[in-house]
């Protein structure tokens, strides 16, 4: 997918702008387990075409009293990570200082830049505008975030600065795996593991924004590819202390990827960037394979220890909690094999078709001797259950008279049943009760 980064000073109105561009597709979003950090990260879609959006800003609490040199992070981490930036100044205001750091650093970039004048929220404002040519970055674009006004054209705009998606080109029967986590889980030691010294690369896919979005490997007897090894090729001395550092760099992988194979540090406990990286993936409906990293460092390997770990890993992900956890060392290559065979799995899993007989003949009968419970003297029936074709995860879809009264723990016994009896693990699904 194309990612959009939204720039600029504090209260040029980004957040604005960030909410405008993404609200017609949050409702969508949102029904998926996501949590925090929709004021950050979003869907939008313009004339059938979606892409992500995210405000840089919107990661810093007290953005008021935001330090300029925090700005200029992220100005340096959506020029890495971003398809097209958009940089908003404030009509009201003109061109500020800051505003000239930003633009210095964005003409030296090869990402697209687009100048968005926002609050123009009347005609006469406009001739203002004519400002911010000084910036050295062409045309401004006036809008106002605040009525929608010039937002169209904006997009139409951006639209145009996009490049062909690489996924248009790929073999669709072979995984995408992307490894994602905090800086230092060991995300560089592992990919070396998996493809060795020799660098076992069939086909390198480039004529995307980035060098190399995917490339594919044939290792152990998997065929896949790996996403987006671009965001481990190097560290960023700049921008990595920055606390959403590490979640920014996942979005675009994370995206892209069948499964994600999310990386924690054994020595560590699960911390903020950890469960953002994992709502990102929850958010976007993918697999998931938890690897526990570091393991050699860890002095009592008992299966005590190891079930500990398994718990509390669990309990901080619920209420999504079936998922594979490996334990791994990166250095000594421990279990490094049964990573990419259990993400081959997760795949499976994430791309399973049922055929409605046998779910008919498995889950009715379990439906009978469970029934949901009557609702007002109502009884509820549930009569027939088919997957549903072309969707992107396992969805299912039961039929009763009453769909209305089947409520959510019915609903999560159900998945819970298909769960046990045709191994989902690693794979979100979704229970839909419709009526007959
Ligand atoms: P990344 O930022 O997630 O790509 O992390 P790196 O792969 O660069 O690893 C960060 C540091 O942790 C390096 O010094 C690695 O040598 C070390 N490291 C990575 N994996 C392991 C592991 O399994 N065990 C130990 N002891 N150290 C590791």
């Amino acid at each position: 997918g194309n990612l959009v980064a939204i720039v600029g000073r504090p209260n040029v109105g980004k957040s604005t702008l960030f909410n405008r561009l993404t609200q017609s597709r949050q409702a969508i979003v949102n029904e998926q387990a996501g949590t925090t950090r929709d004021r950050q990260y979003g869907k939008s879609e313009w004339v059938g075409k979606e892409f992500s959006v995210v405000d840089t800003g919107g990661w810093v609490v007290n953005s008021d009293d935001i330090f300029e040199e925090e700005i200029r992070k992220q100005v340096v981490l959506a020029i890495e990570e971003a398809d097209v930036i958009l940089f908003v100044v404030d009509v009201m205001n003109g061109v500020t200082d800051l505003d000239m750091d930003v633009a210095n650093i964005l003409r030296r970039s090869k990402t697209p830049v687009i100048v968005v004048a926002n609050k123009t929220d009347n005609n006469m404002l406009q001739y203002n505008a004519a400002e911010f040519y000084s910036l050295g970055l062409g045309d401004p674009y006036c809008i106002s975030a605040m009525s929608g006004s010039g937002t169209g054209e904006l997009l139409d705009c951006i639209l145009s600065k996009f490049r062909k998606e690489a996924s248009e080109i790929l073999d669709e029967d072979i995984p995408r795996f992307a490894v994602v986590g905090r800086p230092n889980v060991g995300k560089s030691s592992i990919v070396n593991a998996f493809i060795g010294e020799e660098r076992n690369i069939v086909t390198e896919i480039a004529g995307t924004t980035r060098d190399s979005i995917y490339t594919r490997y044939n290792k152990f007897g998997f065929d896949f590819y790996l996403v987006d090894t671009a965001g481990i090729r190097k560290k960023n001395k700049v921008t990595e202390d920055l606390e959403y550092y590490s979640v920014i760099r996942s979005i675009r992988s994370i995206e892209n990827a069948d499964v994600c194979i999310l990386m924690l540090d054994a020595t560590r406990g699960i911390e903020g960037q950890d469960l953002n990286i994992f709502s990102l993936i929850q958010r976007n409906q993918k697999g998931l394979v938890v690897v526990v990293n570091k393991w050699d460092l860890v002095e009592v390997k008992t299966d005590a220890v190891m079930k500990g770990y398994e718990d509390a890993i669990r309990n901080r992900l619920a209420p999504f909690t079936d998922f594979p956890i490996i334990f791994t060392s990166a250095l000594t290559k421990q279990r490094i094999f049964r990573v990419l065979e259990t993400a081959t799995e997760v795949y499976k899993a994430r791309t399973t078709k049922i055929s409605t007989a046998r779910l008919n003949e498995e889950m009715l009968p379990l439906i009978e001797a469970y029934p949901p419970p009557s609702n007002k003297g109502k009884y509820i029936k549930i009569k027939y259950v088919t997957q549903l074709p072309n969707t992107r995860i396992p969805s299912f879809v039961f039929f009763a008279n009453l769909p209305q009264y089947v409520k959510e723990p019915y609903k999560r016994f159900l998945e819970n049943k298909i769960r046990e009896r045709w191994n989902l693990s690693g794979t979100p699904i979704n229970i839909f009760i419709r009526q007959k």
